[in-house]
């Protein structure tokens, strides 16, 4: 019989995102009698009605399943990843930093009863027995770290400075999953990597942005160097972003001031790429882009442009890396930075 549903239950678009964090527990986890995700519900019902799980409404699992599976995930860090990870997706998505740069810090005792005997610190001032309890609130609102210790080690806050580094792994995953293969485009044995459904999608998009400019950001560039054609879509927003200027890096014929060239190798023969001569002023800092960096020779014809002009390269960007070609190898010297990796 199919389960009344609860509000406490979760769409398909967050269990979408949560399952991939549960699922890390299958190493240890027992043959499964229950859905993982009504698993995850009977979890969620206990947190949301605050209610002992053998209170739960008897067609979700048991809840020493609910228990087990429970301390297994936090055994693992699994809700504290997860907290992570969406806190970072949330900063991102308001055009902020993955990091945060501050936090507003808070800090209660939680009176404890006689009976808590040594688990209780004292915490001197207001002569009181119990558990402090730090906390510290992301400037967007979510709780960023909480902390619980008896009183009297209440003082060790730097625990609760150093939170580990929130991962950006799901975020990597959903832009993955916007990029499609192409097979034999543009030509026979080539599979083409279109970011057309990355570009047309808004939250894909602006992750793309968002950590690309994560990068740069509180670093002085004066110039994004894009090279045709996408290039100049992910430069463009990219220098926005930054406060930069874009100079785009283009085929032949195309600018029409005078222009400095610079030849590299195709499959067949050579091609050459431009700028205009007065495109940088010597001693700017820049970051090169471009969609997808595969044997590397377009971009360091880019490159060769750029050192022309004596700039600083402070980094060449990539949204791929076809790491098989080993372009990278070509860019020896250079940071190089590529979001997805074929
Ligand atoms: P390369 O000079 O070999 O590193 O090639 C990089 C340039 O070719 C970039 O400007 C890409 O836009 C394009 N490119 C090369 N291979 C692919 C591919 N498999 N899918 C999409 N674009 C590609």
């Amino acid at each position: 019989m199919e389960r009344q549903p609860s509000p406490s239950d979760v769409n398909d678009d967050k269990w979408a995102f949560v399952a991939p964090y549960l699922t890390l527990m299958t190493e240890e986890a027992p043959q499964r009698a229950h859905p993982l995700r009504e698993v995850f519900h009977g979890l969620r019902w206990i947190v949301r009605a605050g209610a002992a799980g053998r209170m739960r409404p008897h067609d979700l699992p048991p809840w020493h399943t609910v228990y087990q599976q429970s301390q297994r995930g936090l055994k693992v860090g699994v809700f504290a990843t997860l907290v992570h990870d969406l806190r970072a997706v949330l900063r991102l998505g308001q055009g902020r930093n993955a990091e945060l740069s501050g936090a507003l810090f808070d800090s209660r005792t939680l009176q404890s009863p006689p009976e808590s005997g040594t688990r209780a610190g004292d915490e001197g001032t207001k002569r009181r027995r119990g558990s402090k309890v730090p906390r510290a609130v992301d400037a967007l609102g979510p709780l960023w770290a909480v902390h619980v210790t008896a009183a009297d080690a209440a003082k060790d806050q730097k625990r609760l400075m150093s939170p580990t580094l929130a991962r950006i792994a799901y975020m990597i995953e959903a832009l993955a999953a916007k990029i499609r293969d192409i097979k034999d485009f543009p030509k026979q044995g080539i599979v083409f990597k279109d970011i057309t459904p990355l570009l047309g999608d808004p939250q894909a998009f602006n992750m793309t942005i968002n950590l690309l400019a994560d990068r740069y950001i509180g670093r002085h560039i004066d110039r994004v160097v894009g090279v045709e054609a996408r290039g100049f879509i992910l430069g463009a927003a990219l220098a926005y972003k930054l406060n930069a200027g874009l100079i785009l890096v283009r085929k032949p014929g195309k600018l029409p001031a005078e222009t400095l060239k610079a030849a590299y190798e195709l499959e067949y023969g050579v091609d050459t790429l431009e700028v205009h001569c007065d495109a940088l002023v010597p001693g700017s800092q820049v970051v090169l882009v471009d969609d997808v960096i595969a044997t590397g020779g377009t971009i360091c014809a880019a490159i060769d442009l750029v050192q022309k002009m004596q700039c600083e390269i402070v980094e060449v960007a990539f949204l791929i890396e076809l790491s098989a070609l080993a372009g990278r190898k070509r860019l020896q010297g250079y940071n190089v930075f590529s979001l997805l990796q074929y």
